[in-house]
């Protein structure tokens, strides 16, 4: 099978950009339904099934080249992204997007920290022209995620992690949502859940979508005070089936039921709604 990346620099100028969070976030959903139509296609081909080649037309706008020599481009995000610096979760990759479409800040467990809130305000006030959503970009098997589950169910197992303050400042931000987590399951499925032998990989995983949640929250609130009337999404990325979903899905037919974004909570009580939902997403195994 071939991919063919077909560059024309005389392609029209495709200037069409979306003009509130609606329509912000519907591109950003038909990007990754484009990236999972991708992935999908490259999977037959491992199948062993015959596909017909692919071609993919690239423009120099789409790749950041200057039309003109000596011409750079004004800068237009039309999303900034708080996304994890996890590898395997390429930003621009996931949702289809070209050079200059997102704004991305990335680091472990997309925290908010202080340079990261510094970053978004930039790009909420210089950059307000264009910019019209803000997204908390998840993913699962997420390892700081995973280092504050651990801290959480057995802290002096890890000392290594419990006790090294620059790791601290990233498994802190996290904790308060592995324990919304962690109570959001035991309200859902009883106080037994913690017994079960998959309780780690299910509050591993409810964690990430209410940390990413939980995040929106909290970047929400900073963002209504240096700008008015930018919304401020959240998501996960299921590095199993490629989609973005605001709930846990098992299958890629799941992600077609699930919302693609969640809109932040407005308070701790709608955050812990949010959280009991993603618990209810949850299947414990029987033991
Ligand atoms: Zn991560």
């Amino acid at each position: 099978m071939d991919i063919i990346y077909r560059f024309d620099p005389y392609a029209p100028l495709d200037l069409k950009r979306p003009k509130n969070n609606r329509e912000a976030l519907k591109t950003l959903h038909q990007g990754n339904c484009r990236f999972y139509s991708m992935v999908n296609h490259l999977q037959n081909v491992q199948d062993g099934k015959k596909v017909d080649s692919m071609v993919v037309p690239i423009s120099p706008v789409q790749l950041g080249i200057p039309v003109v020599g000596g011409l750079e481009q004004m800068h237009s995000p039309f999303a900034a992204v708080l996304g994890c610096a996890d590898a395997r979760v390429p930003i621009e990759h996931i949702f289809d997007c070209s050079s200059n479409d997102l704004f991305v800040v990335r680091v472990a467990g997309n925290v908010l920290g202080l340079e990261c809130i510094g970053s978004i305000d930039y790009a909420a006030t210089a950059l307000r022209e264009s910019l019209q959503s803000i997204i908390v970009l998840g993913h699962t098997h997420c390892g700081a995620v995973g280092a504050a589950v651990k801290v959480y169910l057995s802290p002096s197992s890890f000392a290594e992690v419990a006790f090294s303050h620059p790791v601290r400042t990233i498994i802190d931000r996290i904790m308060v949502s592995v324990r919304s987590a962690a109570e959001a399951l035991q309200e859902v499925h009883g106080p037994k859940v913690s017994k079960n032998k998959q309780y780690k990989d299910l509050l591993i995983n409810a964690s990430c979508f209410v940390n990413a949640a939980f995040t929106a929250y909290d970047l929400q609130r900073e963002v209504n005070a240096v700008a008015k009337g930018l919304t401020v999404s959240y998501s996960v990325y299921d590095m199993a089936w490629s989609t973005v979903n605001s709930t846990p899905i098992r299958s890629a037919e799941e992600a077609y039921d699930a919302h693609a974004f969640g809109t932040a909570p407005k308070n701790p009580e709608a955050l812990h709604a949010i959280a009991l939902e993603i618990a209810q997403c949850m299947k414990p195994s029987k033991s």
